[in-house]
């Protein structure tokens, strides 16, 4: 049954368009069964009916013309219980609803099973027979397994046609949703620009070629040059492998003739692709036509033939540079978005960003905050590849893309965007004002860093320290680890800039989904491994190179404070105290000046909240990163597109343990500040302020947004939101609960979470 299954999903994942992914499940489906007919029902939005997409065994001409209304006969009460539905006879169910000119008069037998994908129903898939008889138990348990595993396969079929504006029925579409989370707010209209990671042949997007004849003569250089390579590799083995296995390389040059591979990719350039987007079709194709064949010979041919179109790929990526051009309204789309594909992109044009994997925690997302441009991460149904040159709306509030926008659509967001310009302006006058509330509780907005350029915004929104400097993204933007030398010139700039404000500088923070080009940590599980401080108390040569560079630095300015991450027991601040004071001895050694800086550690994970107070009294300060804290204890990966939906520090779990962590700080007397990305978000840095936090640490993009909203409102007020709200038991319901003191308090709209648009 298994061997089965796989070869239908196999069979059918190689299927070019929805249509043919739909023919090819009929058909296998019913000769697998062993059944007379087998229908799929789609659910088309644009007409609110079930629409027969394809049949073996139903009259042909009925297909794409007969559709029932939603709730509508058998396949309707299917769809609605989201439910199999098997009878013996389907006539006689007082649903059942008769469909002239399918046939199917002649069946008694019936068995639908929803189609479901991220708990959407999107059609049914039905199964008849002419006997009078129920489908057995085994045979139920195969189709729901079979559409489980579809699903996925028909949802990305149907969204690569809604790109093009096209329902599955065929029909225009308008106004195409897809969601993905907010990764920065915001709201942006423009051209995407897809990129990608080169030499993988399975991530090269759909581009129009610019010369149609220049391609083709230039795809035919790159080809003749493997082919070449491939006659020179023959020559090289002769009497080092057997004749046999040199043979394969006169294979290899035949697969590249003008009658086989190279011609069906020459085809594709005549239709208008670009040379590399025609061999990453045609390669596509063939593989995994080669992958679903049975024969275990020839499905191990698809690496032949990923292997020999990755070298063709290799000269025309080459001989070509690709010059991306970015267009003046940039929104760059990639699977997976890198802090370096942003850098490329000169800062004028990029408008707007979407990360197909990823979540609004991941790094590139906090990135994307600091910069302040509206982000979409965890797009996992957008079929990005298609979407080059086409016009997107992205809205960063509610995490989506919307592709074909209506004009009304594109109006409504145009007057969105105009309205935040006006709100960024009115901000402004707010620069020099204190952050206090209107009955004068003052809070101290620190900034997060990791660059120059951040230092400068953060100064400019009228930063009063840094709260956290990620010194992981010097690393990051290097080829090898920074020398003592190097970072201490770049943590210099840092607490020179900000001088007499203090700088919060965190040990090198590297692991789970930060990892060094040059220092690879492969791990099943990278958030629960060798992350933060565990992997700089391992590497002490590491660490000490570290906090050398931060005390040099801060000689002279005595604005340093250090911050260890991923603290989960004594004996990590313990090892690392002791490796800071021989830093700080050997320096004092060599005739540097320096001064002790206070020692501070976060608070990331659930061992660290409960031994806050026990942390405190060893420590100068507490900081907590409630990124981590909110992942550790919600046990939902931060990263996980599948998962974000429960990712939320409005959680009564992490609100009551941040509670926490203040009242345990403060009595040890210590200093206690948040700059996990919460503390960026007006309504909870409400919560942040009444709770007790002495600093809120965020991206400089957010601060005037949380000064503003703390400005509008009384210290009673929040304390009265807080009470309230932990008395609550679900994080919505918490969420709405702010919403409405921020409405209550006048608190604009592009401020509050539950915006309307
Ligand atoms: C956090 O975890 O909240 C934090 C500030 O650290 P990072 O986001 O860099 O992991
Ligand atoms: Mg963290």
């Amino acid at each position: 049954m298994l061997d089965r299954l796989r070869s239908i999903v196999q069979e059918v994942n190689a299927a070019k368009d929805l249509q043919s992914t739909l023919d090819i499940i009929v058909s296998r489906v019913r000769k697998a069964m062993g059944t007379q007919v087998c229908s799929v029902y789609l659910l088309d939005k644009e007409l609110d009916c079930h629409v027969l997409m394809a049949s073996e065994g139903l009259n042909k001409e009925a297909v794409g013309h007969v559709s029932l209304q939603v709730g509508e006969g058998l396949v309707g009460l299917v769809a609605k219980h989201a439910e199999p539905i098997n009878l013996e006879d389907a006539s006689l169910h007082p649903s059942f609803h008769y469909l002239k000119d399918t046939g199917e008069e002649n069946f008694h037998a019936f068995l639908g099973v929803p189609i479901i994908h991220h708990r959407s129903v999107l059609g049914v898939l039905v199964v008849q027979h002419e006997d009078r008889r129920r489908f057995d138990e085994g045979e139920e348990a195969f189709l729901i397994t079979l559409s489980a595993q579809l699903a996925g396969v028909i949802a990305h079929a149907e969204a690569t046609g809604a790109i093009e504006g096209i329902s599955p029925s065929g029909h225009k579409t308008f106004d195409t949703v897809f969601p993905g989370v907010s990764g920065s707010s915001g709201v942006a209209i423009g051209q995407a620009v897809v990129v990608f990671p080169h030499a993988d042949l399975s991530k090269i997007p759909q581009r129009h070629a610019r010369d149609i004849e220049k391609e083709i003569e230039f795809f035919k250089i790159c080809l003749n040059s493997v082919r070449n390579d491939m006659r020179d590799l023959h020559a090289k083995m002769a009497g080092q492998v057997a004749e046999e296995e040199r043979q394969l390389f006169d294979v290899y040059v035949r697969m590249l003739d003008d009658s086989a591979l190279g011609n069906e990719v020459v085809e594709r350039i005549k239709m208008g692709s670009w040379a590399q987007g025609a061999l990453a079709y045609v390669a596509n194709e063939h593989v995994r036509n080669f992958e679903a064949m049975n024969d275990s010979y020839l499905s191990e041919r698809a690496i032949d033939i990923k292997d020999l179109c990755s070298r063709v790929l290799f000269y025309l990526q080459e001989k070509d540079p690709i010059e991306t051009e970015y267009h003046d309204n940039t929104i760059l789309v990639s699977e997976e978005l890198t802090p370096a594909m942003l850098a490329e992109v000169p800062k004028e044009k990029l408008k707007g960003l979407i990360s197909v994997k990823g979540s609004g925690n991941s790094h590139v997302a906090i990135l994307a905050r600091t910069m302040g441009i509206p982000t979409v991460m965890g797009a996992v149904d957008l079929p990005y590849s298609q979407l080059e040159g086409k016009e997107v709306i992205l809205d960063g509030y509610k995490g989506e893309v919307i592709t074909n926008p209506s004009e009304l659509l594109r109006k409504r967001y145009l007057e969105t965007i105009e309205e935040e310009n006006q709100l960024v302006k009115g901000l402004e006058g707010l620069k020099d004002l204190p952050c206090e509330t209107a009955d004068k509780h003052r809070v101290h907005l620190w900034v997060n860093t990791g660059l120059m350029a951040d230092v400068m915004q953060s100064l400019d929104q009228g930063a009063e320290g840094i709260g956290l400097f990620r010194t992981e993204v010097p690393f990051l933007l290097s080829e090898r680890f920074p020398s003592e030398q190097e970072q201490s010139v770049i943590y210099r700039e840092q607490l020179e800039a900000f001088a007499p404000k203090v700088v919060t500088m965190r040990t090198l923070d590297i692991g789970g989904d930060k990892s060094l080009p040059y220092f690879p940590i492969e791990e099943a599980n990278p958030f629960l491994g060798w992350r933060g401080i565990r992997v700089t108390l391992d590497h002490p040569e590491i660490f000490t190179a570290q906090i050398r560079a931060m005390l040099r630095a801060s000689v002279g300015l005595e604005n340093l404070q250090i911050m260890l991450p991923m603290i989960s027991n004594v004996n990590e601040v313990n090892s690392a105290k002791q490796l800071i004071k021989k830093a700080f001895r050997e320096l004092l050694q060599e005739g540097i000046k320096v001064k002790y800086p206070p020692v501070g550690v976060m608070i990331e994970l659930p061992a660290a909240v409960y031994q806050a107070r026990t942390l405190a009294k060893m420590v100068d300060f507490i900081s907590v990163g409630s990124n981590d804290l909110t992942q550790y204890l919600l046990a939902v990966d931060r990263n996980n597109p599948r998962v974000a939906n429960l990712y939320t520090a409005f959680h009564p779990a992490v609100l009551s343990a941040l509670q926490q962590v203040v009242t345990m700080a403060h009595a040890e007397g210590k200093p206690v500040s948040i700059c996990g990305e919460m503390a960026g978000d007006p309504g909870a840095a409400v919560l942040l302020m009444a709770m007790g936090f002495d600093i809120l640490s965020m991206n400089a993009a957010a601060l005037l947004k949380v000064k503003s909203v703390i400005r509008s409102l009384t210290m009673e007020v929040a304390q009265d939101l807080l009470e309230q709200v932990m008395e609550l038991d679900d994080a919505q319901m918490i969420r709405s609960a702010v919403d409405l003191a921020l409405y209550n308090a006048g608190v604009d709209r592009l401020l509050r979470s539950s915006r309307t648009n």
